[in-house]
C-alpha cells in the first residue's frame, strides 16, 4: 500500500546520512538569569516540560517549527474520534485507523494535523498506535470503567487540561505526546517561519539583560550574534 511519506525519525533529529532538520544542534543545556533553564529558540523561560512553556516548541529539538498540540485542539480531537467511530459503526474507524496509524495518526487527528510521538520526539509506529487507541483506550480504560464508573473516561479527556505535557492517561501509559503539524513532522524550512518574538524585540530584550546586569557582554554578543544568524536563515532574502 502506498503511504504518503513520514519521516520515521525524530522531526529534525540528526540521522545517519541525512543532516538535521534546521540543520543547528539543539542547544537545550542554554540558561537565563540565574540559571534558570531558557528555549534557545524564544529565550523565554522553557520549564521543565517536555515542551517550553513559553512558545510550544520540543525541548529537546526547539528548532523544529513542530509544537504540541494545545489543548483545545486535543479535547476537539478526543470527542471527533468518539463521533467518527458512531458514525462509521466502528467498522469505519478500524479501516480508517489501518491507513492513517503508518502516519503515526488516528483518523480524527489526521483530520486535525496531529501527530502521536514518543516522549523522545520519534513518530510511534503502527504497531503503537494500535496498542495505544485499541489495548488501552478502549480495552484498558473500558474495563476499568466497567468496574468503576465511566467518568474514568471522562477523567482520560480532561487530564488533557491539566496535564503539564498536555498527556491524556492513555498517552501516559504508552509514553506518548501529541504534536501539532499542519505541514508535516518534518517540514522544510521556509521564508518567514518567524520565531515566537520579532527579532528587534528579542534584541532589544537582550540588550535591557546586558544593561541591568544579568548578563555578561560576552554573553551577550555570544547571543546577539546567534539571533541574528538565526534572521538571517530564516529570511535569506533581506540584506
Ligand atoms: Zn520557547
Amino acid at each position: 500500500m502506498a503511504e504518503p511519506s513520514l519521516p520515521s525519525p525524530a522531526p529534525g533529529m540528526p540521522v545517519a546520512g541525512r543532516p538535521a532538520a534546521h540543520a543547528r544542534a539543539p542547544t537545550t543545556l542554554d540558561t537565563g538569569p540565574g540559571g534558570l533553564p531558557t528555549c534557545p529558540y524564544c529565550h523565554g523561560p522553557r520549564g521543565p516540560g517536555l515542551f517550553c512553556t513559553s512558545c510550544d516548541r520540543f525541548n529537546r529539538n526547539p528548532n523544529n517549527p513542530v509544537i504540541v498540540a494545545n489543548r483545545l485542539r486535543r479535547l476537539g480531537g478526543y470527542l471527533l474520534e468518539s463521533v467518527l467511530f458512531i458514525i462509521t459503526l466502528g467498522i469505519g474507524w478500524l479501516i480508517w485507523l489501518a491507513i492513517t496509524a503508518p502516519r503515526a495518526q488516528t483518523p480524527a487527528k489526521s483530520l486535525l494535523s496531529m501527530y502521536i510521538v514518543g516522549e523522545d520526539g520519534s513518530p510511534v509506529s503502527a504497531r503503537k498506535v494500535w496498542i495505544r487507541e485499541v489495548l488501552v483506550k478502549w480495552i484498558l480504560l473500558g474495563i476499568t470503567a466497567a468496574i468503576f464508573s465511566g467518568l474514568v473516561h471522562l477523567a482520560n479527556a480532561l487530564w488533557i487540561l491539566f496535564d503539564r505535557d498536555r498527556q491524556t492517561i492513555h498517552d501516559k501509559v504508552v509514553g506518548t505526546v501529541i504534536f501539532y503539524a499542519p505541514d508535516g513532522l518534518d517540514p522544510p524550512p521556509r521564508v518567514g517561519d518567524r520565531p515566537a518574538r520579532a527579532p528587534q524585540e528579542e534584541l532589544d530584550s537582550l540588550a535591557r539583560a546586558r544593561d541591568n546586569g544579568e548578563i555578561t557582554v560576552y554573553e551577550y554578543e555570544e547571543r546577539r550574534q546567534r539571533l541574528l544568524e538565526r534572521r538571517g536563515a530564516a529570511a535569506p532574502n533581506l540584506s
